[in-house]
């Protein structure tokens, strides 16, 4: 069997692996200590923040029917927030979801990880150096160290860091830089008190915010009041470039 190395343990490469699990021998890199990539979720004390990806919707059947066995095992669930629109130029107004929102339980993050349960995954492990080998691609470790030999590399990472690893003979290796991404910054707030909200998720318009998730509202979290709140993208892009 061919052997295949994925860069990644983010919802790409862990959807990747299960897709080719049959027909390669697969291995998952993933720098960090956990799963989800940008579907992540951060503990502080007794407070649990979705920082990353917010939820997610299942818009072909397929998907869907993936979804649903998790739904059944509480691992993922349908989200119902109360939804406004806040405009620091209007009145707020209510939103209407039309379709499922699902998040993971009991954080976003998790939904990875149990994707991956029957996977090899390599935590804490980042391929600092791809190169071509006697049988295939060499992969190492920032250390230095042969990480093994792939028939085939792929790499999840964002443009920016596949860019840092992927070898000059990458065909596309010149568009990488090319690649323009929409920054976020994410503030998380725990709360001893419960403050009044008249919304669990706000979209919110004409200001330096973007977004805001009573976290504590989505299912299986701690009952604690946690706030995540996301910067609007195009504020934060026009911070980064000053
Ligand atoms: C703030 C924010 C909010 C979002 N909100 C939503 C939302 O509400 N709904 C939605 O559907 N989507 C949302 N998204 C988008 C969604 O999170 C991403 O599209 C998705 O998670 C990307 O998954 P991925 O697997 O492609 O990449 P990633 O999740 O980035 O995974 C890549 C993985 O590669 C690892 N990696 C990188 N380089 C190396 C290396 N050299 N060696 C080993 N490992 C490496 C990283 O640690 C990471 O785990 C949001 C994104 C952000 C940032």
């Amino acid at each position: 069997m061919k052997s295949l190395a994925i860069i990644g343990a983010g919802i790409a490469g862990i959807t990747l692996a299960r897709q080719l699990q049959d027909i390669t021998e697969v291995h998952i890199f993933e720098k960090s200590r956990g799963f989800g990539g940008r579907m992540a979720t951060r503990q502080n004390g007794p407070y649990r923040f979705d920082h990353g990806a917010q939820f997610f919707t299942a818009r072909s059947k397929q998907f869907q029917s993936l979804i649903n066995d998790y739904v059944a095992k509480n691992q993922i669930a349908a989200w119902q927030p109360r939804v406004l629109t806040l405009d620091t130029q209007e009145k707020p107004f209510k939103r209407e979801w039309f379709e499922p929102h699902y998040v993971a339980v009991p954080g976003m993050n998790n939904l990875c990880k149990v994707l991956a349960q029957e996977l090899n995954v390599i935590l804490e492990t980042r391929v600092a150096n791809i190169e071509a080998g006697e049988k295939g691609w060499l992969l190492k470790d920032s250390a230095g160290e042969r990480l093994g030999q792939f028939d085939w590399v792929i790499s999840t990472s964002p443009a920016p860091q596949a860019d840092e690893i992927l070898p000059e003979c990458f065909a596309y290796k010149s568009k990488l830089s090319d690649v323009a991404f929409s920054p976020c910054f994410s503030l998380m707030l725990g709360f001893e008190s419960t403050p009044k909200l008249n919304f669990d998720a706000a979209v919110v318009r004409n200001s330096v915010l973007g977004w805001i998730a009573l976290n504590s509202s989505k299912q299986g979290r701690p009952p604690f009041f946690s706030l995540v709140v996301h910067s609007d993208n195009e504020w934060a892009l026009s911070l980064i470039h000053i």
